[in-house]
């Protein structure tokens, strides 16, 4: 019998350079800035992190497991996609998610303008309301890599229930 209820966190980071030919994407959503996060993939710090929250709840490994950055046809990928294959886990696992709360580390950018229209982009995608996401942010006091600007981070924690029969 499985677990009625399992919990995941899951943490990431991005290096964060000026680029403005490469879009700022956090949480799915385009954020208007000379900004880009820096990876393999499109490089969402927020649902890398979220992604790695429901595979964690699963013991599903990471995404790293699901999507190589070593892969040239995941280069600069759509991280939807990526959630999308944690959601699909989590589904044929027999959960549903009962909330998230995430927090995005750094000093920039500035998290709180944009914080509704991430929870709702995050809405759409995890077909949760909005009650049930949490997005939080937090700079380091400028100490470390985080306080010079460098990257970004995020930390995400998540709860499944059993989705029944
Ligand atoms: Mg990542």
């Amino acid at each position: 019998m499985r677990p009625a209820q399992r919990q995941g966190h899951g943490l990431d980071f991005h290096r964060l350079s000026v680029d403005p030919g490469r879009p700022l994407i956090l949480g799915g959503t385009t954020i208007p800035s000379d900004l880009a996060l820096l990876g393999h993939s499109d490089a969402d710090v927020i649902l890398h992190a979220l992604s790695d929250a429901l595979l964690g709840a699963l013991a599903r490994g990471d995404i790293g497991d699901l999507f190589p950055d070593t892969e040239e046809r995941y280069k600069n990928m759509d991280s939807q996609l990526i959630l999308k294959a944690a959601l699909d886990l989590m589904q044929k696992d027999g959960y549903h998610l009962a909330n998230v709360d995430l927090t995005v580390m750094g000093e920039v950018p500035r998290i709180k303008p944009h914080r509704l229209a991430i929870r709702e982009r995050l809405s759409e995608l995890l077909g949760l309301p909005l009650s049930s996401i949490s997005l939080k942010a937090t700079t380091t006091e400028t100490m470390g890599a985080l306080g010079r600007k460098e990257g970004v981070g995020c930390m995400a924690s998540v709860l499944l229930l059993d989705a029944g029969p």
